[in-house]
């Protein structure tokens, strides 16, 4: 089950850590699913220090995200915008769709979105049924 809840694009917010990390919320740049870390925008910040190596290269302070462990984030609903579980519900094309624990909502990936878009057209109605059903589970 290597399988990773966060993906790139998702908005996460930290749960753990200190005063100035916990509740931070940032967009997912990269998802390592192999050591289950993700690299969070402006997350986890490093500056790093450089000194020109060559007449092109500038030297100076950068300051770079370092990836944190996917279990120290949490995805961020984009419908309720609350920080939440995620639930997977079987969507119309056999595949399983994120959503949100707290709102139900699906949250679709933009690969996910373009698989739902050709899947509508055969049945809307199926998907509700099964979605609620889920949803009682
Ligand atoms: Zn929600």
């Amino acid at each position: 089950m290597a399988s990773m809840n966060i993906r790139s694009g998702d908005t996460v917010e930290v749960i753990v850590g200190d005063v100035n990390s916990r509740g931070k919320r940032g967009k997912v740049i990269v998802v390592n699913p192999e050591t289950h870390r993700v690299v969070v925008e402006g997350l986890n910040l490093v500056t790093k220090h450089r000194k020109p190596r060559s007449a092109q290269e500038q030297g100076g302070k950068f300051e770079q995200p370092r990836p944190v462990d996917v279990s120290n984030v949490m995805l961020v609903c984009p419908k309720c915008n609350q920080a939440t579980r995620v639930n997977h519900v079987l969507g119309d094309n056999g595949k399983y769709l994120r959503s949100c624990h707290k709102c139900g909502a699906v949250i679709d990936t933009r690969a996910e979105r373009k698989q739902t878009r050709t899947a509508k057209s055969k049945s809307t109605s199926t998907k509700r049924t099964k979605k609620a059903q889920t949803d009682e589970e």
